[in-house]
C-alpha cells in the first residue's frame, strides 16, 4: 500500500487534494451545523493556516526568482551580436506572440466571464482591493527610487525593469563581470530548486485552499471553476491552432499540416513533463527534421523557453479576469495594459519549469492591486493546465523559429516539406 501510494506523482497528488478539498468543503457547507467546528475551528484556522502557508511560501519565490531568471535572461538575450539578424527577429516576434496571446486571453476570459458567481469579497482581506491604475502611475511607478526598496517591497515592475537594465550591463561587460554573471545564474538555479521543494508541500496547500473555499461557498463555486477551465483551455487552442498556423500561412505559406505531423510528438511530450526545457532536446531534433539547422535552433529554442511562454501568458490574462470578476472589480484599460505589459515580463521571468507560471501569476495579481487568495483556488487545477499551457509554449518557440529562419532564407524547405520522419 505504501508503496503504491510513494509511487504517485506530485501532479497526481496535486489533483488528489483538489477533489478531496473540494468534498470536504462541500461535506462541511451542507452538513455541519456547528459553527465552533465548522467556522471557528476548521475555516479559520486549521484550513486557513494550511491555506496561507502555502501561499506565503510561494509568495517568498516570487521576488528572488524573478530577479534572478530575469537578470540571467536578458544577459543571454543581449548577447544576440552573435547570432545577428536571427536573434532580433526572433526576439521581436517572440512577445509579439506572446502580446497576442495575452490579448485573445483578455478577450475570451471578458465574453465567457468565468468569475461571475463566485464571490470571492467576503474571501478576501478587502483593504487589498484597489484598482487606481493610470497610465502614468503605472509609467512613474516602473522606474525605481531606491531598487533595494523594491526589492523588499516585492514592487515587481521597478524589479523587472532594475533587473533588465543589470541583465544588458553584464551582457556587455561579459569577462569583467564573469563572477557576478556567475552568480546570478547559479542564484537562479537556487530559486529553481526551492519552487520544486515548496511545490512538494502543494497538495497540503490546496486541500486547505479547496476545502476553506468551498466550505464558505459551496456549489456556487463549481460553476466559475469549470468555466475558468474553460476559458483557459479555449484561448490555448485558439492559440495553438489558429493563431500559430495563420502566422506560418501568412508570413511563410508553408503548409501548417507539415509542421503539426512532425511536431505532435514535442506537444505530447511538453504536456506530459510540463516542463518547456526538458523538452528542448526533443524540439531542436524535430525542427531539424522540419529543415531548421542547429546553428540557429540551438540559441533560439532555449531562449524561447525562457523568454517565450504564450500559455503561460494566456492563463495569467484568463485568471486576472476570473478574479477581478469574483472580486466585483472592474479593470479599466491602464490596468489591461499593465496586465499585458506584466505577463509579458513575467513570461521572460520565468524558467521553463513545471509551475512556475502560477508563481509568477502573484506578481500580475499585485501590478494591478488583485488580492491574491484567488491564486490559491486557481492552483487546484494548475497541474492540468500546466501541462496544456506547456504544449502551447514550446509550439510557440518552434513557429517563431521556423518564420525566423525561413525570412532569413534559410530554412531547408524540401526537409519541412518531407513526409519521412528521421531516425534517431
Ligand atoms: N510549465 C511551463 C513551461 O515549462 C511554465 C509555466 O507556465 O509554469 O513552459
Amino acid at each position: 500500500m505504501l508503496t503504491k501510494l510513494k509511487k504517485i506523482n506530485l501532479g497526481n497528488w496535486i489533483l488528489i487534494s483538489m477533489v478531496l478539498g473540494l468534498i470536504v468543503g462541500l461535506i462541511l457547507n451542507f452538513y455541519v451545523t456547528n459553527p465552533f467546528i465548522k467556522d471557528i475551528i476548521l475555516i479559520d484556522n486549521v484550513f486557513y493556516l494550511g491555506g496561507n502557508l502555502f501561499i506565503k511560501l510561494m509568495k517568498m519565490l516570487v521576488v528572488p526568482l524573478v530577479f534572478c531568471s530575469i537578470i540571467v535572461g536578458v544577459t543571454s538575450i543581449s548577447d544576440t551580436r552573435k547570432i545577428g539578424a536571427i536573434g532580433g527577429r526572433a526576439i521581436l516576434i517572440y512577445l509579439l506572440t506572446t502580446v497576442l496571446a495575452i490579448t485573445i486571453a483578455l478577450i475570451i476570459a471578458k465574453i465567457i466571464q468565468p468569475g461571475i458567481g463566485l464571490n470571492m469579497v467576503g474571501l478576501a482581506d478587502a483593504s487589498n482591493v484597489t484598482t487606481n491604475v493610470t497610465i502614468t502611475n503605472t509609467i512613474l511607478s516602473m522606474v525605481p527610487e531606491n531598487p533595494l526598496n523594491s526589492l523588499a517591497n516585492g514592487d515587481m515592475l521597478p524589479v523587472i525593469i532594475f533587473g533588465v537594465l543589470v541583465g544588458i550591463i553584464l551582457a556587455k561587460l561579459n569577462d569583467e563581470t564573469e563572477t557576478i554573471n556567475k552568480l546570478f545564474s547559479e542564484g537562479n538555479t537556487i530559486m529553481i530548486e526551492m519552487t520544486r521543494i515548496v511545490m512538494k508541500f502543494a497538495s497540503i496547500g490546496v486541500f486547505c485552499l479547496m476545502a476553506k473555499t468551498f466550505a464558505t461557498l459551496g456549489f456556487d463555486g463549481l460553476i466559475p471553476l469549470s468555466k475558468y477551465i474553460l476559458c483557459v483551455l479555449l484561448a490555448l487552442a485558439v492559440q495553438a491552432f489558429i493563431v500559430y498556423p495563420s502566422l506560418l500561412v501568412i508570413l511563410t505559406r508553408l503548409n501548417p499540416i507539415k509542421f503539426f505531423r512532425k511536431f505532435l510528438s514535442v506537444m505530447l511530450f511538453a504536456f506530459s513533463s510540463s516542463s518547456s526545457n526538458a523538452t528542448i532536446p526533443l524540439n531542436l531534433e524535430k525542427l531539424t527534421e522540419l529543415g531548421v539547422s542547429r546553428d540557429v535552433s540551438s540559441f533560439t529554442i532555449p531562449l524561447g523557453a525562457t523568454i517565450n511562454m504564450d500559455g503561460t501568458a494566456i492563463m495569467q490574462g484568463v485568471a486576472v479576469m476570473f478574479a477581478s470578476q469574483a472580486y466585483g472589480m472592474d479593470l479599466g484599460l491602464s490596468a489591461l495594459i499593465t496586465v499585458i505589459f506584466t505577463a509579458v515580463m513575467a513570461s521572460i521571468g520565468s524558467a521553463g519549469v513545471p509551475s512556475v507560471g502560477v508563481i509568477t501569476l502573484n506578481m500580475v495579481f499585485t501590478s494591478v492591486g488583485l488580492p491574491t487568495d484567488a491564486i490559491g483556488i486557481i492552483m487546484g487545477i494548475d497541474y492540468i493546465i500546466d501541462m496544456a499551457r506547456t504544449a502551447v509554449n514550446v509550439t510557440g518557440d518552434a513557429i517563431c523559429t521556423i518564420i525566423v529562419v525561413f525570412k532569413t532564407k534559410s530554412l531547408d524547405l524540401d526537409a519541412f516539406n518531407s513526409k519521412k520522419e528521421i531516425e534517431s
